[in-house]
């Protein structure tokens, strides 16, 4: 069987010129990954030119500066893309302008989008899944690039308490954990430190979410109570996780409206319900229990959320 390890190194090797990017609306794992994989190379490889792309987000500043590369100055480049299934969602990166391309993903994806793909839809996070690649290959890194691969799993599987949490997550984990100096009381304190205007404007979601009798719980965000509560538009697509757990609730989404890009952002968690081929009707996708999906209109926000309660309802009846 190819090693798919070491075909990644090999082409790592092959390429002077490599451009790592990551998706859109990047959370702590997309970042992490990028920044760790980006790091790794120029310390295994110090003469080689690497960039880690895409829009800088100020809440994961923490995890290091993005890059910034002028694609149609690059002659002979390696283009690896992490945590984004297609083309579609990628920050900052256009295929054609590179001579081969690998992706590190673990999102379900149908078809070949790059070259070479190390795709595993069980791994809980790309941070894992480079992890492995380096255990898996003579590859070495400094404690900051561990602290940073150990971030992005620990936020991904959110502490590992989702079901993607298997035994090679921990561990995986527990190797970065004995092998590297990881300060856990920085890295926890970067990633879960909230505000108070973020708490109060978590109290009222809470307080104003509409649960349906079929255990399906929503809600619109208004830009005019982002406003109020003094908090970031992504605030609420970045506390989506915290609602998991709530006993009449099965399935949530969050809606909220990107001004800049006039859409739609909507955010869907399932507490055992597969909801990424009701998001994938409705140009969306994503994880089984962690969808998204961005929409034009209000009333397809209105259909995604009525057939997101249709499959609730169907769940609740099989159980009747
Ligand atoms: P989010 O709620 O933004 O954290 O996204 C949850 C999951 O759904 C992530 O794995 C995203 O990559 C995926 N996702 C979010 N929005 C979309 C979209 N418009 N199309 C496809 N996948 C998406």
């Amino acid at each position: 069987m190819v090693n798919i390890y070491k075909q990644i190194v090999k082409k790592i090797k092959e390429y002077d010129e490599i451009v790592i990017a990551r998706h859109i609306g990047p959370d702590p794992d997309a970042i992490g990954s990028e920044i760790a994989l980006r790091d790794l190379i120029k310390h295994n490889f110090p003469n080689k030119k690497v960039y880690a792309v895409g829009a800088g987000v100020s809440r994961f500043k923490y995890l290091g500066v993005l890059d910034k590369v002028d694609e149609s100055k690059l002659t002979h480049a390696l283009l690896i893309i992490v945590d984004v299934p297609t083309f579609e969602r990628v920050d900052s990166a256009y295929l054609p302008r590179y001579d081969y391309s690998i992706k590190i993903d673990h999102h379900p994806c149908d078809h070949k989008v790059c070259d070479l793909e190390l795709v595993d839809t069980k791994s809980s996070s790309v941070c894992q899944l480079i992890t492995e690649l380096i255990y898996k290959t003579k590859l070495k890194i400094t404690d900051e690039i561990a602290s940073k691969l150990y971030l992005g799993i620990v936020a991904d599987s959110d502490r590992f308490l989702l079901s993607y949490t298997t035994p090679k997550t921990l561990e995986l984990s527990a190797k970065l954990l004995n092998d590297y100096n990881i300060d856990l009381m920085t890295l926890y304190n970067n990633l879960y430190e909230r505000g108070l205007d973020e708490r109060r404007f978590e109290a009222y979601i809470i307080n104003n979410i509409t649960v349906t009798e079929n255990g399906f719980g929503y809600i619109k965000i208004e830009n005019d109570i982002i406003k109020k509560f003094g908090v970031d538009s992504s605030t609420a697509s970045n506390m989506v996780n915290d609602f998991n757990f709530i006993k009449e609730i099965k399935v949530w989404a969050f809606s909220s409206y990107d001004e800049k890009n006039e859409q739609f952002k909507i955010n869907i968690r399932s507490r055992g319900i597969v909801v990424n081929e009701v998001a994938s009707k409705f140009n969306g996708g994503g994880h089984k229990f962690a969808s998204g999906a961005r929409l034009k209109t209000e009333s397809e926000v209105d259909d995604l959320f009525n057939a997101l309660d249709e499959l609730c309802k169907i769940e609740k009846q099989k159980e009747e």
